[in-house]
């Protein structure tokens, strides 16, 4: 973890929505202040510990408005006070679904969160829906609420997981969408996983991997045209393309050399775990309770599941992903996306055949961005206008 900590926080595991692909099991445990005041002083603890000098904490749920703005008031205040006794940072990320926003949450956005928030949604939408209402209704609310924070001078990164419709719709469709009808200029593609308690949507969301190459690796020239240089931060393809150019870049979770040097999620009743994709939904792999240990750092260290994470790169490299010209940026994928296809940690990302297509696309991408022709003669997958467009794009 370096000298930063950074913590995915569920201080309610409720949500006011019902999407029919969440892998939480949600429950209406909230966190009180006094259980918030144990959580930060254990971080704290932690971090002096491990000499660790600051911490992010990624606010998120079930859904984060379900709990008051005054609780938050409350919390920033209890936060602040007891990282300035230790001498510590706190920083903090808003991840919401913006369905209950409101215009009172301006002020807390602005004072805590930066100005700015992350929510989700679908091209098309196909799988968020409210309790009472369709996914029309659900993006309806979604898109008044977004202009409505967008208007009050809040920043919006979104997040979309892709289904077989966008693939079908493609990329072009799917970037008009987001960046010139929605105005989005940050945002984030996942691809989706089977995650939680089984449904029917989640036997049919899997998607094959050479169709999320084709619209990636068309989703990454549609950017380069449409978005290099010019403010739209399309992760993780702008990321990937900068790692190859050899630019500063923060590549996603699922290609750290080992997310669990990354990230721990707490839930609201306390659970530790890896991320939010596991810490309601897989008790197996819970790593303890926060509330029920003096110490973060016994927790995570007498952690049997823990050490099943640390031990997966461990257990795949050798076996499945040795000979990979990709294995330093992607070390095997992500654990979850492995797990809820393939029932175990110690296989490489489903998704593997994918990544690879999309890492080589992106290569040359760079290469055609750094202007080297001799180069991006060796890559055949990028076309004489993209070429040329990439050199103009270059300067
Ligand atoms: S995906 Fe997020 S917003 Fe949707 S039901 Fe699950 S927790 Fe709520
Ligand atoms: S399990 Fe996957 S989604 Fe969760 S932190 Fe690790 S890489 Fe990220
Ligand atoms: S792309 Fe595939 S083979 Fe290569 S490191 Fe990733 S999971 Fe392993």
């Amino acid at each position: 973890m370096r000298n930063h900590l950074q913590v995915i926080f569920l201080p309610t595991n409720k949500c006011n929505v019902n999407c029919e692909y969440c892998f939480e099991d949600k429950t209406d445990d909230r966190m009180t202040h006094d259980q918030l005041t144990s959580v930060i002083t254990k971080l704290l603890d932690f971090m002096d510990g491990a000499h660790i000098g600051s911490l992010m904490l990624h606010w998120q749920g079930g859904e984060i408005m379900t709990m008051p703005v005054e609780w938050f008031e409350k919390a920033f205040d209890i936060i602040e006070k007891l990282a300035d006794e230790r001498g510590k940072r706190i920083d903090h990320g808003l991840q919401t679904n913006m369905i209950a926003y409101h215009p009172r949450w301006n002020d807390i956005i602005k004072k805590m969160f930066g100005n700015s928030v992350g929510t989700s949604m679908d091209y098309p939408n196909l799988y968020r829906k409210l309790f009472k209402g369709g996914p029309d209704d659900y993006t309806k609310v979604w898109m008044r609420n977004v202009q409505a924070a967008r208007e009050a001078g809040i920043g919006v990164g979104v997040i979309a997981v892709t289904n077989q419709r966008t693939l079908e719709l493609g990329a072009e469709a799917f970037y008009s969408y987001f960046v010139d009808e929605l105005g989005i200029t940050n945002f984030q593609v996942n691809t989706p996983f089977p995650g939680g308690e089984d449904n029917t949507t989640k036997e049919d969301i899997a998607l094959e991997n050479d169709g999320l190459a084709r619209f990636f690796n068309e989703l990454t020239d549609i950017w380069i045209k449409r978005g290099y240089g010019k403010g739209i931060n399309l992760s993780p393809v702008d990321q990937i393309v900068a790692r190859f150019s050899n630019e500063p870049n923060s590549l996603p979770c699922i290609w750290q050399s080992n997310c669990a040097d990354e990230f721990i999620a707490i839930d609201a009743r306390g659970f530790v775990a890896q991320c939010d994709c596991w810490v309601t939904s897989y008790p197996e792999y819970f790593f303890g309770n926060i509330f029920e240990s003096d110490s973060l750092a016994d927790l995570l260290a007498k952690s049997p599941a823990r050490k099943a994470f640390l031990d997966r790169p461990l257990a795949i490299i050798d076996k499945d992903c040795i000979e990979c010209d990709f294995l330093s940026m992607c070390h095997g994928g992500c654990p979850v996306r492995t797990y809820t296809y393939k029932k175990t940690l110690n296989e490489k990302d489903p998704f593997c055949s994918f990544y690879k297509q999309l890492f080589r696309h992106t290569e040359s991408v760079a290469v055609g961005l750094l202007g080297n022709r001799s180069l991006g003669s060796r890559h055949p997958n990028v076309s004489p206008e993209l070429v040329a467009a990439l050199l103009t794009a270059n300067g």
